[in-house]
């Protein structure tokens, strides 16, 4: 019997929103994520109250995903944000820097919301338009036949997780083999299907980083209850296989909402086992020297097939099948039906490889933009951190090649915009204020405001107390030691600005970051244009990932900004 409850009313709390609990929440989760940023982040332990495992992170994905949060706006800045590193991987930290500090500084001014939300839309536009302009000093265009650009790129990103726990040696080692890795799965004019290929990541535990390689190819895991060796004949060219995307364990299917009827003195088992040899049959007369499977093949068909010397290989799961349809050209088969000839694919070899304790078939194809990088690591954490970390430098390179320009980082370009922003609301003509219907002081809050929550993320990868400066010529970022006073000519203490580019040189002006000066004109790209070709290795971001982490932060705090009632239904 059911039981059935009165439904109850939908609860409407009304605001007011801007709350005092929700800049305390705010704080919280502000100051935790801003602890985790930069290459000195501090390393966050996420548990479950319920039991399971315990990650140790400073990765944007990891941290956000394991939170619970209660309170609505920060239920909505978190999926925002996680919505950002799910399609660009990078710059989910500094979003969500951006948007808290954005939401924090923006509630207490003495200007309307609306008025607050105009601006911060019309500054937004300000500053995307600025970073793809001409004009723009904080940028370099990707130069793809030569590899130190990306190589900078990815040693940021590696660099920017201690939780990796790698020295700067290992560091450069795995940024030369995630970049092999980009390299070779971008076909080139002789490939034909001209489909960018990919890279697979092989975690194995123990080994040191320096252990980690570079494959062609896909490496399946060997159950080690079930070691399969390839017999000699199969470390021929051009081997045949077949893939199958259905289970061959000869279970009969699920008959959904339908009914089965079977006929008195029929098996079915024993039918479905029969249909699984016919199929084996047919495989063997078609030379088939290999068969995949995603899920599990029956024991008898296996027996059946290595006495006609077929390699069988089954529990590849899903992640695999794509991958290895684009290496071999082998369509995946998902009936028992007659296998077509052109459903089957082609490898080069199959050999044997091993990493630390784990063994693994090794699947090279003829001509294929699919490899696998083995990420060797000490420990668990480690590994764990390494994989999310290399796979958002991966995933970020491919964004390259779409739009192929690279930021300055280190907090240079977040400075260097505020600096921007900052001058052209100085100057701002009144017929703009008149077409945004506020006053030159209501402007110069928000703008104010504005620039001083991109300084604070810039501020925000310091992390033992020294205070960050900005010169007065190019607004980049220049961190001084904690024990050096800033009074005073002490700025000799540095020596390159946070992404590397600049070199501290004499009488150039400086100022605290984010404290009040006269505004100035950041010098231009053909300036700077010289010093990008210096030899240096710079600190640099994904322009695509920021240029939308700065869209999202803005339109995120302008949501929660504009929120007033909470309507939460309880039933
Ligand atoms: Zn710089």
């Amino acid at each position: 019997m059911e039981r059935v409850e009165q439904k109850k009313p939908s609860r409407c709390a009304a605001g007011p929103f801007t709350s005092a609990s929700l800049r305390e929440a705010l704080s919280v989760i502000r100051m935790m994520v801003a602890s985790c940023y930069g290459p000195y982040g501090r390393l966050k332990q996420i548990h479950n109250g319920s039991g399971g495992g315990v990650t140790t992170t400073s990765q944007s994905m990891a941290l956000l995903g394991g939170m619970s949060l209660s309170h609505p706006a920060l239920q909505l800045l978190v999926a925002s944000i996680r919505n950002h590193i799910s399609t660009f991987s990078d710059c989910g930290l500094f979003a969500a820097i951006l948007c808290c500090s954005l939401i924090d500084r923006c509630q207490s001014l003495p200007v309307s919301t609306h008025k607050v939300i105009k601006l911060n839309k019309r500054l937004l536009d300000t500053s995307l338009s600025y970073l793809k302009s001409e004009d723009c000093a904080c940028k370099i265009e990707v130069d793809f036949t030569h590899s130190k650009s990306i190589l900078d790129f990815t040693r940021s990103v590696l660099r920017s997780k201690p939780a990796c726990m790698m020295t700067v040696k290992e560091v450069d080692y795995m940024s030369l083999l995630i970049v092999k890795a980009f390299l070779h799965k971008v076909p080139d004019e002789s490939c034909p299907s001209h489909l960018l290929g990919r890279t697979l990541f092989v975690t194995v535990e123990g080994p040191s980083v320096m252990e980690s390689a570079f494959i062609p190819g896909v490496l399946i895991e060997e159950p080690a209850w079930s070691r399969v060796r390839p017999s000699s004949s199969l470390l021929s060219t051009n081997i045949k296989l077949a893939l199958f995307s259905l289970s061959l364990c000869g279970e009969l299917g699920d008959t959904g909402e339908g009914t089965m009827e079977v006929m008195v003195g029929v098996d079915p088992e024993n039918v479905m086992l029969d249909q699984l040899i016919v199929l084996g049959k047919r495989l063997v007369d078609d030379h088939v020297q290999m068969v995949l499977c995603q899920k599990v093949i029956h024991p008898s068909l296996k027996q059946y097939l290595k006495e006609h010397g077929v390699l069988t290989v089954d529990r590849l799961g899903a992640a695999l099948m794509e991958p290895l349809s684009q290496m071999t050209g082998a369509q995946p088969i998902a009936s028992l039906c007659p296998v077509s000839q052109v459903s089957y694919g082609s490898l080069k070899q199959i050999s044997k490889a091993s990493y630390g304790n784990k063994h693994y078939l090794h699947l090279l194809p003829s001509d294929t933009t699919v490899c696998s990088i083995v990420l060797c690591n000490r420990n668990e954490t480690s590994v764990k951190e390494l994989t999310r970390t290399c796979q958002t430098a991966e995933h970020t390179l491919n964004l390259l090649l779409k739009d192929p320009w690279l930021l300055l980082g280190g907090g240079c370009t977040e400075a260097h915009i505020a600096a921007y922003i900052r001058y052209k609301s100085s100057i701002i003509h009144r017929s703009h204020l008149e077409d945004l219907r506020c006053t030159a002081s209501e402007y110069k809050l928000v703008a104010d405001c504005f620039c001083s929550s991109l300084e604070a993320v810039a501020r925000s990868s310091e992390h033992d107390g020294g205070e960050t400066l900005t010169d007065l010529q190019d607004g980049h970022v220049w961190s001084m030691p904690p024990e050096v006073s800033v009074d005073g000519e002490q700025t000799e203490a540095v020596h390159t600005c946070g992404c590397q580019l600049l070199q501290r040189r004499d009488g150039l002006k400086w100022s605290v970051l984010g404290s009040p000066s006269e505004p100035f004109s950041p010098r231009n790209r053909t300036e700077i244009s010289p010093l990008l070709l210096a030899k240096e290795p710079l600190v640099l971001d994904s322009l695509t990932a920021k240029c939308n982490g700065i869209r999202v932060a803005v339109d995120t705090a302008s949501l929660i900004l504009d929120l007033a009632y909470i309507v939460k239904d309880e039933n």
